[in-house]
């Protein structure tokens, strides 16, 4: 069933917030009709229709957007498959739980069993691919055999399900070792990016109660979101009725994604509810403004700068020496070769326009920036704290003669940690409050 998204209706009024409620209502006491003989069951309480253009790149294991979920939705997702002997059993499981799930198949492992792909289509799962080979270190091979790798999968998987419809435009790149090239031609393919909010290790060599308490523990920190598993694993297999079980006790739902498609249009969502804790709209914090898409923005090329735009070659270096009294000027004429040839004018009319990615922001400094979190407030209470006790104990070294006039009280660690320079003595409060912070903090003891 497709219903409405609840989560992020803040601005919505109050009669749309009811409809929304008494649709999520409705989604869930239909999950349990729907699970006829399995009355424990989780069931799939609402389905969402996502546009892979319109949001390439998904999970906050690597990205600063995830998909629209409201509080306590989870959505499964599982690797590797089809691999008969643990995928059936992974199917039985999420059958008898009326639980729909994505699963991102291997091209290799979908020539092999073509089966195993139509099995999981018809029991109503996402079937999305996961590359032809599964390479490790996919950001490390040539791009070309990423590409290939990538629409091999799509091929094979295509080829299995065998009634000439395609999977999913969802791709998850093994390992999730992507990198900007990947990321790129993914986004030109219409493919939707899959990272995860949070694994449960089911691929390392630990015991089943392990992955069901790695799964529940990171989810109870995140409150929602995708969660990785593998169908080819027997751990999994073992660990997966109790994750599914603690799930409903712990009020959990499980939401199903499908891509949106010419006749089933995507979900209405709210921007912010792509991001995983989207701040509170009673905070004031600031934004930076959004990078434009340079490459898209205009012509592929800029003009040249003309020689007579320059003004360099007209000025007259040797008046401009002898103005400052220096005694000796100039040569009117550079005595140093000058290797540089211009091109003719006119010849050259067009330069490359800089790589959008040039200006890309580093994730971790666009999440610093989108969310302010309470432990940054904390930490920077705590470098506040350490630094006044830092200046009283430099005041009193101070009495002593130590600490040079007209400086802020400053340690022998700082000292020799920024030397002489100009950025270093007026170094910016907030940097310096860090530094206290986190390694000197006692005037005289040596940083760490
Ligand atoms: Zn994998």
């Amino acid at each position: 069933m497709i219903t409405s998204v609840f989560g992020g209706l803040r601005r919505q009024p109050l009669t749309a917030l009811c409809v929304g409620l008494l649709t999520s209502v409705a989604a869930q006491a239909a999950s349990a009709a729907d699970c006829p003989g399995h009355p424990d069951a989780i069931g799939t309480s609402r389905t969402i229709v996502v546009d892979p253009r319109a949001h390439p790149m998904i999970g906050t294991m690597q990205y600063a957007k995830t998909l629209p979920l409201a509080d306590r939705e989870v959505v499964l997702t599982f690797d590797d498959g089809p691999l008969p002997k643990y995928s059936n059993q992974i199917l039985d499981i999420l059958a008898a739980h009326c639980a729909k799930a994505t699963f991102f198949l291997i091209g290799r492992q979908a020539n092999g069993n073509p089966e195993g792909v139509r099995k999981v289509r018809d029991a109503g799962h996402t079937v999305a691919t996961h590359s032809q080979n599964h390479p490790t270190g996919m950001d490390r091979l040539p791009l070309d055999r990423s590409k290939q790798e990538i629409e091999q999968g799509i091929a094979s998987v295509t080829a299995a399900l065998g009634d000439g419809t395609a999977p999913a435009p969802f791709l998850r790149i093994p390992g999730l070792r992507v990198n900007n090239g990947i990321e790129e031609f993914a986004a030109s393919k219409g493919l939707q990016l899959w990272s995860a909010d949070f694994p449960a290790d089911d691929w390392r060599d630990v015991s089943a109660n392990r992955v069901y308490e790695l799964a529940m523990q990171r989810l109870e920190q995140k409150g929602k979101g995708i969660l990785l598993l593998h169908d080819i694993q027997p751990r999994t297999v073992a660990a997966l009725p109790r994750i599914l079980r603690e799930l409903k006790t712990r009020g959990y739902r499980i939401v199903h994604v499908v891509p949106a498609t010419p006749d089933r249009p995507a979900t209405p969502t709210e921007p912010q509810q792509w991001q995983l804790h989207p701040p509170s709209e009673m905070v004031a914090i600031s934004r930076w403004p959004k990078v434009p898409k340079f490459a898209s923005a205009g012509p592929a090329a800029l003009p040249v700068p003309a020689l007579s735009d320059l003004d360099w070659h007209t000025t007259d270096l040797g008046a401009r020496t002898s103005r400052r009294g220096r005694g000796v000027p100039l040569p009117p004429v550079t005595l140093w070769p000058r290797q540089t040839t211009l091109a003719p004018a006119g010849t050259l009319v067009a330069l490359p326009v800089p790589a959008a990615s040039l200006f890309k922001l580093p994730e971790s400094a666009q999440l610093t920036m989108l969310a302010p979190s309470a432990r940054w407030s904390a930490s920077a209470a705590q470098a506040r704290a350490t630094e006044v006790s830092s200046a009283k104990l430099a005041s009193k070294s101070r009495r002593h003669g130590h600490a040079a006039a007209g400086q802020p009280p400053a340690s022998a660690g700082q000292t020799a940690q920024a030397p002489q320079s100009a950025a270093g003595t007026v170094a910016k409060p907030a940097a310096q409050a860090k530094r206290n912070g986190r390694s000197v903090r006692v005037a005289g003891l040596k940083k760490r």
